[in-house]
């Protein structure tokens, strides 16, 4: 099964994702992670996106949908996919279409998390990481179970994400409602859209995904 999760920054992609490939045994392919690993590694495509995330704009379509098509390649024919962070443009949702039909696959759902804007920017600025094993957490809404200790790897290593400021993330929206949010009616003419109220508990979140995968 392949899915997109799509949602403006913050809200919930990235946390319901992983409990999609913990649930489930499927891979989480988000763009963002792949363009911060690439820019952690200072190859080519990193150098070039780095300005580009630093001031939350989108990274060029040929850029991203070439590290989809690269991950999916790396997958096992059986493994779903989730797609977190992309597509992000209609040029975007068209190149996922034939990347997928190229290897023999199709999207099973889109399901958009309908949030409230005004709670993103304290759900991202609260935002952290464990720097090992990059399970999600928030200040608030997600501490770790023991402070300071990782409750999946029990590192005491966490990190946050230089464009997880107010500034950039008020970019970053904009960015969603100019260019993402259209891509919706293509999914919706297809019928495979859910919608998902994200600003529930997170349990109860993943509990309505669920319901949508099980159909
Ligand atoms: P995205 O991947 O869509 O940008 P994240 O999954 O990283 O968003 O979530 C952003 C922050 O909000 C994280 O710190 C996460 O722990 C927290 N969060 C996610 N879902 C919820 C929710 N339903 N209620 C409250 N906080 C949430
Ligand atoms: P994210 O981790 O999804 O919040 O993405 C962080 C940043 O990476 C974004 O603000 C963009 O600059 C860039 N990015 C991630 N995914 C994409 C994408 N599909 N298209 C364009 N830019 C992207």
């Amino acid at each position: 099964m392949d899915i997109i999760l799509l949602g403006p920054p913050g809200a919930g992609k990235g946390t319901q994702a992983q409990r999609l490939v913990e649930a489930h045994g499927m891979r989480q392919l988000s763009t963002g992670d792949m363009l911060r690993a690439a820019v952690k590694a200072g190859t080519a495509v990193g150098l070039q996106a780095k300005a580009v995330m630093d001031r939350g704009e989108l990274v060029s379509d040929e850029i991203v949908s070439a590290l989809i098509g690269e991950e999916l390649d790396a997958m096992a024919a059986g493994q779903g996919a989730i797609f977190d962070g992309y597509p992000r443009t209609a040029a975007q949702a068209e190149s996922l279409d034939a990347i997928l039909s190229a290897r023999g696959r199709s999207l099973n759902h889109v399901i958009e998390l309908g949030v409230d804007e005004d709670a993103l920017v304290e759900r991202i600025c609260g935002r952290f990481t464990c720097a090992n094993c990059g399970k999600g957490y928030h200040d608030k809404f997600e501490q770790p179970k023991v402070a300071g200790t990782c409750d999946r790897c029990g590192s005491h290593e966490f990190k946050r994400r230089p464009d997880d400021n107010e500034e950039t993330v008020r970019t970053r929206m904009a960015e969603y409602r100019a260019k993402t949010a259209p891509i919706l009616p293509i999914y919706d003419a297809r019928g495979i859209v859910s919608r998902v109220n994200g600003m529930a508990d997170i349990d109860d979140v993943t509990a309505a995904i669920e319901q949508v995968i099980r159909g």
